[in-house]
């Protein structure tokens, strides 16, 4: 597939030539799911002919239907455009395609889906991550230039690993989430799924910037980045090692390899462990789904989507919400409001807050003595269908990514081997807040050490 770079080189008539090529060949690949409603459904003659961008199915874009792949959004169409949406017409690129996600972006594999599971393109017997996997899919596939995801706890950079692409999660703030279906609002970051890492940084530059319809976007200067990159800058990296010791076999083979790789590149690698990441996902899983079940009293069956049959107002709430969320958002939303009753608000609710800030803190601490950290993105390759059997051993595999939502910020996962399977491995970097410069800097070097 054409990078975004060159896509957005093209000529009106060309643009239109890729728009149709891909057309053809999501329809002819209906079988991986990648996308939730065909192109033919979707009034894109309104949207202009742009560089075609897919975007996960909980971004609004106005007159598309958008519903964060769950049964109670079923009718619903999006009133207006996500800021991030206005911004890719801005730069002359266009929504193409709704793709498939974890209902309400609660997952990890996108298999909690109304529309049912993505496969992945290396394996279509694997997952391909999640919640934003229909995203990954699509640009793993060859089914997407370039696409949007949204990153509460690894939502982006998971499912790019499990599908070979790369992921950014920006710094929390950076990025409008203004018109992104909730999910834990203080956690949700918008970003870019790409085939490569200078597309990545130039998709980045379309999206962000301080934005006035979202007051926890951050009202500090923003400067693009893609045209600044330089893949030779000397930084100093800290491997996260029992993360990496921890690891499957091959996984920790290949990012033990991607250290020797930079090493080679005149980086310094210094080293360290992090411990507690237990904490982090007891921590993650408290405020997310507090915040959550606040998020998601809104849908009622009276404002928004689908409304059951009823006999009066409160078996309208009843029946609407019992049909409409699906086991694992109907799980969260008990938590959360648990969680936050009266009687445990402190227990739980604050004590996961005094832990979030344990844990913002930590990475303070490793930062002021590096400019990176590199850690695995998940502890292995895509799973099997049905592997990650219970709830709890899905929450485990996020142990690698939520701690940078707890505290905020920015982070990217690149491709950097594949297993005896085929599957890809990634490593994960993390940068200071607001430095997703050095972020994509450390990542080029990496992806262009790993070509060779
Ligand atoms: N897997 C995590 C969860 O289920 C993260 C999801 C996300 O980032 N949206 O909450």
């Amino acid at each position: 597939m054409i990078t975004l770079k060159e896509a957005l080189k093209l000529s009106a008539g060309e643009i239109s030539e890729l728009r149709n090529e891909l057309e053809k060949k999501i329809f002819a690949d209906k079988e991986l799911g990648a996308y939730v409603e065909q192109l033919a459904n979707l009034p894109l003659d309104k949207l202009g002919a742009g560089v075609p961008i897919a975007i996960k199915d909980n971004i609004q874009v106005k007159g598309w239907s958008v519903t964060c792949a769950s049964k109670i959004l079923q009718g619903y169409v999006a009133p207006y455009n996500a800021t991030v949406v206005e911004k890719l017409l801005a730069a002359g690129l266009a929504p193409f395609g709704r793709t498939n996600m974890d209902e309400f972006a609660m997952g990890s594999t996108t298999e909690s889906s109304y529309y049912g599971k993505t496969l992945n393109p290396l394996n279509r017997e694997r997952v391909a991550g999640g919640s934003s996997g229909g995203s990954a899919a699509a640009v793993g596939a060859g089914l997407a230039v370039a696409a949007l995801g949204s990153d509460t706890g690894g939502s982006i950079r998971q499912p790019a690993a499990f599908c070979g692409c790369v992921g950014l999660k920006p710094t929390y703030g950076r990025v409008s989430r203004y018109g992104l279906g909730a999910y834990s609002s203080s956690l949700d970051q918008i970003g870019p799924i790409t085939q490569n890492v200078e597309d990545a940084a130039i998709l980045y530059d379309i999206i962000a910037g301080h934005d006035d319809k979202d007051s926890t976007s951050a009202d500090i200067k923003f400067e693009s980045v893609a045209d600044k990159l330089n893949a030779d800058k000397k930084l100093t990296i800290c491997v996260i090692e029992n993360y990496i010791n921890e690891a499957s076999e091959e996984a920790k083979k290949a990012l033990l390899k991607a250290v020797d790789v930079l090493k080679a590149a005149g980086h310094k690698i210094i080293y360290k462990n992090l411990e507690n990441s237990k904490c982090d996902i007891a921590t993650y899983y408290i405020i997310a789904t507090a915040e959550a079940s606040a998020n998601l009293s809104r849908y009622d069956g009276v404002r928004y989507g689908r409304r059951a049959e009823a006999k009066n107002l409160k078996e309208l709430y009843i029946n609407s919400r019992s049909e409409g969320f699906g086991e694992e958002v109907k799980k969260r939303i008990l938590l959360g409001t648990f969680v936050l009753s009266s009687g445990y608000y402190d227990a739980y609710y604050i004590k996961a807050q005094k832990a979030r800030a344990h844990t913002k803190a930590k990475y303070e601490q490793i930062l002021s003595e590096c400019d990176l950290i590199l850690m695995p993105v998940a502890p292995s390759t895509a799973y099997k269908f049905g592997e990650l059997k219970n709830p709890l051993d899905s929450y485990l595999s996020d142990i690698y990514t939520i701690s940078v939502n707890l505290a905020g910020l920015p982070a990217i996962s690149v491709p950097v081997a594949k297993d005896a399977d085929g599957l890809n491995v990634s490593a994960q970097l993390i940068a200071k807040a607001w430095d997703e410069k050095t972020l994509l800097e450390g990542a080029l070097s990496l992806e262009n050490s790993i070509k060779g």
